[in-house]
């Protein structure tokens, strides 16, 4: 079965918590990333590019339910 468009949209934005455990906050990452995504509060990197998909470090807590605005 194909997705629709929205469908993808929605799963195109993950949450993804913070590896540091001193950290843990939780920080929306775009799915096919082709930048280095770092954790806005301690700088950990949560998730790199990996050929067209990001390689996502930190732990996958859910789809975010909606596209969001993030920071480059
Ligand atoms: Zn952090």
């Amino acid at each position: 079965m194909k997705m629709s468009q929205e469908e993808k949209l929605k799963r195109s934005y993950i949450v993804v918590r913070c590896p540091s455990e001193e950290c843990e906050a939780e920080t929306i990452v775009f799915a096919h990333a082709k930048n280095t995504v770092v954790c806005k509060e301690c700088g950990e990197v949560i998730a790199k590019p990996l050929g067209g998909k990001a390689d996502i470090i930190g732990e996958v807590l859910r789809f975010a339910g909606q596209p969001v605005e993030t920071e480059e």
